[in-house]
């Protein structure tokens, strides 16, 4: 017999083997590794999405900016 423990996100068992306690605002829950790493996955290419998103609008403002105003140059990093 194995051990299942009941899993918040997926609300069903998993084996005990796979299931991870994490913090929630509401106390310790136990979350499967999958429904985890699936989290953490999404969150980081939502993220580098959003990065290279940024900074291309950063650049086009920039060169923008530079072709309008040519002698404003008081903004360097
Ligand atoms: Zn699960």
């Amino acid at each position: 017999m194995e051990d299942r423990i009941y899993c918040y996100h997926c609300m069903t068992y998993h084996p005990a083997g796979q299931m991870r306690r994490v913090d929630t605002p509401r106390g310790e829950r136990w979350r499967c590794i999958r429904s985890i790493a699936g989290a953490s996955n999404s969150t980081a290419e939502r993220d580098a999405f959003g990065g290279r998103q940024t900074e291309l609008n950063r650049l086009r403002a920039r060169q923008l900016q530079e072709s309008a105003t040519p002698r404003s140059r008081s903004f360097s990093y």
